[in-house]
């Protein structure tokens, strides 16, 4: 049995040669206080559980985490497994280690097994999102490799949920981390009990072939180091065999036995500069048969989770094809801690948080194969502040946008659960059904048979469109006379507002055609459609409004025929009315759209043009093809224009920058549009053949500050060195 002097002893040693300046004090510190708090818990095979949290702490000690990750190790299971608090925690070691031992707990509590293959990457985003600090990851996952080496202790179920979880959880975020080493004892242990048949082949194969292997390594190896010691070439060079998991995978996936399987092999040259990795590739090219097309330059052309290496694979002279990765210490270094490297390199330069945030952000990109999408949505933890990951009581998890309600969570189960929702528990306790919801709530929803359905309030609470949808389907079919009486008022408020008549006030035939025109068979129809919200009141009277205003003049020139004595009224309307957010003067309505040539939006100076056929066309009063304004014979054509200043709806507007090419400039342009919220349509670029390229963004604002302060945003992007308004 595991005792508590062994495993202390081990972390004071790894302590020493990892961190030798060290002060031991607020470490025994924290090891007497969980050594308390957990003094009456026992492991699975008996020994004391304090032997659980200093073996944490030791990986993560080899990681190469602070202090204050060190102290969140050791203290990881109180909160959740003893009666130590937050504040208690906070007040002992400073509030850094309680934000990350809750953070731990978050996630502890959180249930990240799931059979849906659909569910992992929305479990893994979950999973980061919860964890706001990244340091968090990086303990949850040493807590995880320490579960899995004593995982033989656990039950039969246990042991496969466990190594399910940590194949499709762990495994992945340690490899996006860049942390190999880590990922690597995840998936051979996982394998372990995952498929023991499997597994145990591998092994025994290895077993039965280590004497031939190790000397085939040591042959190759000391080839490789005799020319490179002859050379001067300072380098650690060392063989091995990949390692059990991708060995199962490679067989599975190119379905040959072991025997058949070769490239299992893998040596590595770790040499003091790049200089020398390409120095080596020469030699090693020299001394063996290349095998073409294998050669890959991840020095140049680093890999998204920032791991750098020279990869070659090339033939010995037994015929057996092996691979050779060359690289720096440093890369090194990265290879095997990934992310954690990180604050070996910072040590004694203090905490910049932000320059930890660009370190995350760039080893968080994803592979360039996956969807842009999806890349933008991995970029950083921040990254999810759109997006809420919440579950069923079942454990099922269902991702919504952020500010989401129990409305919005109750229609994307099922519109049956939405419409007979009467009230809803968070976390087992009861809530409004407008609370927000949050990471990893436990959401569950009352529903009642004699529920009345939805409230037209809940469309202006929930965030969802798929909530909003489902809403106003259900208006649509179970309150018929409530939404025709409903969409009656409004439309008639708008007609009134407009001085035009009512219906049923006009001309029959006239009637008919306006209903044609509007699409429905009745009036009470298209009551009901504005009541249930499928139209606006404003769209509708928008649609009629011309052939109605053309009826009422052409009904008083009848009218001022028949007794010429009588002074005509006065035209009825006098505000101009806005359309698309815009007022030509003079023309009281007419067909807007904005040029594609300057995308003008509200805040812009502008001026309108007649065009033939398609209404007037808005440019901005700066806009080059605004010339011909000045041109007599068009003269007549341009207009004034002005915004109408109620106006809140989105208009699209462009922007080209002028860069230098780089690789994942793009991506650097969608994050800070979805970091500025901007409703992007489209984002493309172009490159020029002087390193140059042209990115052209469309996206929404409602105004021309909010566009500024996008363009500012991309302006400060590296590389970006201009813009320009539109498009040409
Ligand atoms: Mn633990």
């Amino acid at each position: 049995m595991e005792t508590f002097e062994q495993h202390y002893l081990s972390l004071q040693q790894t302590l020493k040669e990892y961190m030798p300046d060290m002060d031991m004090t607020v470490i025994d510190q924290a090891v007497e206080y969980a050594r308390e708090k957990h003094k009456d818990q026992k492991r699975k095979d008996g020994s004391p559980y304090i032997i659980h949290p200093l073996a944490v702490a030791e990986i993560v000690v080899e990681m190469g985490l602070d202090t204050d990750a060190i102290l969140g190790a050791l203290l990881h299971d109180c909160i959740e497994d003893t009666d130590a608090s937050y504040d208690d925690i906070a007040k002992k070691f400073g509030p850094v280690t309680a934000e990350l031992v809750e953070g731990v707990t978050k996630l502890t509590r959180a249930n990240f097994s799931s059979s849906e293959e659909q569910q992992m990457e929305n479990l893994r985003k979950m999973f980061m999102a919860m964890s706001k600090d990244i340091r968090v990851v990086l303990i949850k996952i040493a807590d995880r490799l320490h579960n899995m080496r004593t995982m033989q202790y656990q039950s039969p179920t246990k042991q496969i949920s466990k190594c399910r979880e940590t194949m499709d959880i762990y495994a992945p975020l340690a490899h996006r981390l860049g942390m190999q080493k880590m990922k690597w004892e995840l998936e051979d242990s996982s394998l372990r009990y995952l498929d023991p048949a499997g597994y145990n082949d591998i092994m025994a194969y290895q077993k039965a072939h280590k004497e031939q292997d190790e000397a085939f390594m040591r042959s190759i190896q000391e080839k490789i180091t005799n020319r490179l010691e002859e050379m001067g070439i300072h380098n650690k060079t060392y063989g091995r065999i990949k390692h059990v998991y991708s060995i199962y995978r490679k067989m599975n996936a190119q379905d040959k036995s072991l025997e058949e399987l070769y490239d299992i092999y893998a040596f590595r040259v770790v040499v003091d500069t790049i200089p020398d990795c390409y120095n080596v590739l020469g030699h090693i090219h020299d001394l063996f048969n290349l095998v073409p097309g294998r050669f890959k330059d991840y020095i140049s052309t680093p890999k998204p989770n920032m791991y750098q290496s020279l990869h070659t694979t090339v033939i010995g002279s037994q015929g057996i094809p092996f691979e050779v990765q060359i690289r720096t210490w440093e890369m090194h270094e990265t290879a095997e801690y990934g992310i954690a490297a990180h604050w070996k390199y910072k040590q004694g330069s203090g905490t910049g948080n932000e320059k930890d945030f660009e370190w995350v952000r760039r080893l968080l990109e994803s592979q360039q194969d996956t969807d842009a999408e999806d890349y933008v949505n991995s970029l950083k933890i921040d990254m999810f502040d759109d997006e809420v990951f919440v579950f069923t009581p079942k454990g099922k998890i269902v991702s919504l946008p952020a500010g989401s309600t129990p409305i919005d969570f109750a229609y994307a189960i099922h519109s049956g659960v939405g419409n007979s929702l009467t009230g809803a528990k968070v976390n087992a306790r009861i809530v409004n059904i407008d609370a927000t919801l949050q990471n990893g709530d436990i959401v569950e929803i009352i529903t009642s048979k004699s529920a009345k359905g939805p409230s037209r309030d809940w469309l202006n609470i929930c965030k969802s469109n798929q909530a909003r949808t489902k809403i106003k389907q259900w208006f649509k079919k179970e309150k018929r006379e409530e939404n025709i009486l409903h969409g009656k008022t409004s439309f008639e408020a708008e007609m009134k507002r407009l001085l035009l008549p009512l219906p049923g006030s006009m001309d029959g035939e006239l009637e008919q055609n306006l209903l044609k025109k509007l699409a429905f068979d009745s009036w009470d129809d298209m009551y009901a459609a504005i009541g249930y919200g499928g139209m606006t009141a404003t769209k509708a009277v928008g649609r009629i409004r011309d052939d109605v205003n053309r009826a009422v003049k052409a009904q008083n020139v009848d009218k001022s025929n028949q007794n010429p004595l009588r002074t005509p009224e006065p035209a009825p309307v006098k505000n101009r009315h806005a359309v698309n957010g815009v007022i030509v003067e003079d023309i009281d309505s007419c067909m807007i759209k904005f040029s594609k040539c300057c995308t003008p939006v509200p805040g812009d100076a502008i001026i309108g043009f007649i065009t033939k056929g398609f209404g007037v066309s808005i440019h901005r009063a700066d806009c080059p093809n605004t010339i011909g304004a000045h041109d007599p014979s068009q003269a007549a054509r341009w207009v004034r224009v002005r915004w109408d200043n109620v106006a809140e709806q989105p208009f699209e507007t462009t922007l080209e920058l002028d860069c230098i090419t780089r690789d994942g400039l793009l991506l650097d342009l969608a994050t800070v549009m979805t970091t500025a919220r901007a409703r992007v349509r489209e984002i493309s670029g172009k490159d020029l053949p002087d390193g140059h390229s042209i990115f052209t963004v469309r996206f929404e604002v409602k105004n021309v500050a909010e566009l500024e302060g996008i363009r500012n945003k991309l302006l400060n992007v590296r590389d970006v060195l201009g813009s320009r308004r539109g498009q040409n």
